[in-house]
């Protein structure tokens, strides 16, 4: 593992290249794509994000139908993991948190398996996502709400900087007080759920939108499209061979640079089933008094995690390259290093607060010179 040359631009973040995908429609309109047809669907009503599925199709046909199913299933799991609003006829995150301390709850294969997987992965990665940590999560989310909207309300009136109080190190220190893992009691034969501590708060917002495109993907296959991309606000995972007619059958992820936000020329390969998952802290943040507040969370600081600017993970599940993404991104990167020993195929790459940038071998050998 190896620093990298650093980028002109500092660091970067993997993302396709809308410029390739639109350069692909250019060549469909044109019919000069041979037997596939590239269709991008873009979904604005999930996980607070917009995310494209792009699909190139044997059949066009089907495309409205594949477009409308595929919507349906995101939003599946988007009502699953919905921390703030109920939905008839589903136990979902929402309902687990207002049945703590009263009852075990009966949820979803997939949310069980979730929060399962979640535990379980816990101590390879010195507990540093944990999603019992809402308690803590919405102090700062609050915080970060109310931070913006009066920036922006003072911007629009030309006023000055407003005052802006951060959340108290003691209302932290009381709430972390109901962020034990321990006190999660998981049922597996009844697939029930209970947090046995009345003020506990489930927040799998550090892994649902991964684990979901993961399942994604092996939705789109079983509807029996071949070829197939999925970005959910920076979880992106591929299905089959690229079928875009340009001559080119690998994926590539291109990447943008967190200091300016712009795509840098560097980009890497990935082939059927590959997952590339960036967290950073440069799309939800609000500054104070010259510091970053972003909406990770530092478990033992209790303050938004300030090393990193961006970690991506590339991996075969996208479930798990989330879940690693918000762990590294808390730690700097030879504790996260430490980390991806506990994990086969795993591969990152850190772009540190100060945009300098890191990467595993295996992640450099990835990089399209
Ligand atoms: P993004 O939402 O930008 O993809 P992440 O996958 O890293 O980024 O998840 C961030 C979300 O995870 C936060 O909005 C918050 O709800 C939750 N979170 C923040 N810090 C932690 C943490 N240390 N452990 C578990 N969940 C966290
Ligand atoms: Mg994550």
């Amino acid at each position: 593992m190896g620093k990298m040359v650093k980028q002109k631009n500092g660091g970067f973040k993997i993302y396709i290249l809308t410029a390739v995908l639109f350069a692909c429609s250019m060549l469909s309109a044109c019919g000069v794509q041979g037997k596939y047809e590239h269709k991008q669907y873009v979904y604005l009503d999930a996980f607070d994000t917009i995310s494209y599925v792009d699909v190139y199709l044997a059949d066009a046909e089907k495309s409205s139908e594949y477009e409308e199913e595929i919507h349906e299933e995101l939003l599946r799991y988007h009502r699953m993991f919905d921390a703030y609003n109920s939905y008839e006829g589903v136990n979902n995150v929402y309902t687990v948190n207002s049945q703590a301390g009263k009852a075990p709850v009966k949820v979803d294969e997939e949310l069980f398996e979730l929060v399962k997987f979640s535990l379980d992965n816990m101590e390879k990665t010195k507990y540093r996502t944990n999603i019992v940590l809402g308690s803590v999560t919405r102090i700062w989310k609050n915080f970060m709400n109310t931070a913006a909207a009066k920036q922006q309300e003072a911007e629009k009136n030309g006023e000055e900087e407003p005052e802006i109080t951060l959340p108290s190190q003691e209302e932290l220190e009381r709430e972390v007080e109901h962020t034990d893992w321990k006190k999660v009691t998981l049922d597996e034969e009844k697939r029930t759920i209970f947090l046995e501590d009345p003020d506990m708060i489930l927040d799998v917002g550090a892994v649902a939108k991964g684990y979901t495109a993961e399942k994604l993907a092996g939705y789109i296959r079983r509807l029996g499209i071949e070829s197939a991309s999925i970005n959910m606000g920076g979880n992106i995972k591929f299905v089959g061979e690229r079928k875009a007619g340009d001559g080119r059958s690998y994926w590539v992820g291109s990447i943008q640079d967190p200091q300016t936000m712009q795509a840098s020329n560097m980009a890497i390969r990935l082939e059927d089933g590959g997952t590339i998952v960036t967290s950073g802290n440069y799309e939800r943040y609000v500054m104070v008094d010259g510091v970053r507040y972003c909406h990770l969370i530092d478990p033992d600081t209790l303050q938004p995690a300030q090393k990193m600017a961006s970690v991506s993970i590339v991996a075969e599940d996208s479930g798990l390259a989330d879940y690693l993404s918000t762990a590294l991104f808390t730690v700097d990167v030879e504790t996260g290093k430490e980390i991806l020993s506990h994990y086969d195929g795993v591969e990152a790459c850190w772009v540190t607060a100060g945009y300098e940038t890191y990467a595993t071998d295996g992640f450099e050998k990835l990089l399209v010179k």
